[in-house]
């Protein structure tokens, strides 16, 4: 019994190793939505790393988009197996 179930979790484990990983182009657009009015926003990822001030071009709401925010984009991608290329 223990031997079946060692053969279980080795299969498990290749399983994820053989997961593949998607290296995206820097400039691939990221749907945001603004806080205030809920209006959807394509920016890229280029634009969205130098940390710019983010307008809404329905009700003009501005915000600072922040590092923080930048760091969990990119770990929320990574997590879904996407890498960004860090050029365009
Ligand atoms: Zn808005």
């Amino acid at each position: 019994m223990a031997h079946s179930e060692n053969t279980a979790e080795t299969q498990h484990e290749a399983a994820n190793a053989a997961q593949i990983s998607t290296i995206l182009p820097a400039n691939t657009a990221m749907p945001l939505e603004c806080d205030a009015c809920d209006q959807v926003h394509n920016y890229s990822m280029t634009f969205l790393r130098t940390l710019p001030n983010l307008v809404c071009k329905r009700c003009g709401d501005t915000r600072q988009f922040s590092k923080i925010e930048l760091t969990v984009l990119e770990g929320a991608l990574n997590n879904m197996g996407y890498y960004l290329s860090k050029s365009a």
